[in-house]
């Protein structure tokens, strides 16, 4: 017998905690929606929605056109929650023998592939599938190069296993970097390839959402903004007004004085130069907190912003409260989220808020707040 209990069920004592505030994705939805008032959203909750949760997320964005996933078991798991809502598989199948399943779990898929493009076509398919045929515009990851797409969208066209009108996408690699010129360019390769008869376009992640206005087309797909958190790491996410959907909260569970010359944690790779006080919190890799996490990351403790000394270890991690605090065991620290940008966060560890939020592991309980 399975006795977990589901993350979502546990009970709001936990010291280290996912608060997840469904208002602020609401209002993030509402904000994207009036950066581009002529698109719909299809809204990517891949990586368990950024680890936010995918069928909660799911279930509380209302008149979107389609949420986005990475994986066909994460389509599967939406469906089996009940979600009725269009789902585009990103990435598109990695099987033929998946091509079934798209059909009866009315789940649409990007093609971005000669094989998967073979696949369709010797399908027998008790009914057409709705694609989304993916040009490379300049990412090189996924996608038909340029010399090849007319081809593929013609043969596309005359199967009948492809409901028409074809859609058609493209993803950019550059769009958070605002000076760039290439993103335009990019929008103006996708742009000269739609058909005459071809259906919707989609192009503008978050980034080119906020930044990239010529880019909306019919349809936007943003991850990261609706969850709050800028695309850019040197813009903050309350210049687009945009508010943080998680905030990553843990507790002090010390506080101990601390003598001048006296390291902390493995390796002492940090030693105080004058007496302080040390707070220990009660989360660290084990929780997904990045070890690399190096001294000197801020913590949001009481209202202020605290430095991270010492190794992040498995289950703690310790900040320098200072000489002249007033902080108890038992409060409330803020890792990352509402009062600490989680952009700020993994600018100091060297990566991306992207990162950070989807890495919590199941230790770290999501609790939904309305
Ligand atoms: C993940 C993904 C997005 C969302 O990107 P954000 O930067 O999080 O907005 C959009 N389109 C595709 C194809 C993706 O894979």
């Amino acid at each position: 017998m399975n006795t977990q209990v589901p993350v979502t069920k546990m009970n709001n004592t936990s010291t280290t905690r996912a608060l997840i505030d469904l208002n602020a994705l609401q209002h993030n939805q509402k904000v994207l929606q009036a950066y581009a008032p002529n698109s719909q959203i299809l809204a990517v909750v891949k990586a368990n929605a950024y680890g936010h949760g995918m069928v909660e997320i799911a279930q509380h964005l209302s008149g979107i056109y389609a949420l986005g996933v990475a994986r066909l078991n994460e389509a599967l798991m939406l469906r089996d929650a009940g979600i009725t809502t269009p789902i585009v598989l990103l990435e598109g199948f990695f099987h033929a023998d998946d091509i079934p399943t798209l059909v009866t779990q009315n789940l649409q898929t990007v093609i971005h592939s000669q094989q998967q493009l073979n696949a369709i076509i010797s399908s027998d398919l008790k009914a057409p599938l709705k694609i989304w045929l993916k040009l490379d515009t300049g990412m090189h990851r996924l996608g038909f190069h340029s010399e090849q797409f007319d081809q593929a969208y013609h043969l596309l066209k005359n199967t009948e296993n492809v409901s028409k009108p074809i859609n058609l996408m493209t993803h950019f690699n550059c769009a958070d970097e605002l000076d760039n010129p290439i993103t335009a360019t990019q929008y103006k390769m996708f742009a000269s390839h739609v058909k005459t008869n071809s259906g919707l376009n989609s192009v503008a992640n978050s980034a080119a959402v906020l930044a990239w206005p010529e880019t909306h087309a019919d349809i936007i797909r943003p991850g990261i903004a609706l969850y709050g958190v800028s695309p850019f790491d040197n813009k903050p996410a309350t210049d687009f007004n945009l508010k943080a959907v998680m905030t990553l909260k843990s507790q002090l569970i010390s506080v101990r004085s601390h003598q001048a010359g006296e390291s902390v944690g493995y390796g002492a790779s940090w030693t105080a130069e004058s007496n302080t006080t040390l707070g220990v919190v009660a989360v660290g890799y084990g929780d997904g907190y990045p070890r690399m996490a190096p001294e000197g990351t801020p913590v949001l403790v009481n209202g202020r912003l605290v430095p991270i000394v010492g190794r992040v270890s498995m289950d703690m991690l310790t900040v320098d409260l200072g000489p002249h605090h007033h902080d108890q065991v038992g409060d409330d620290v803020t890792l990352w989220g509402e009062g600490l940008p989680a952009t700020d966060v993994a600018n100091h560890i060297g990566t991306i808020a992207y990162e950070l939020v989807t890495k919590l592991t199941s230790r770290v309980a999501l609790q939904y707040v309305q």
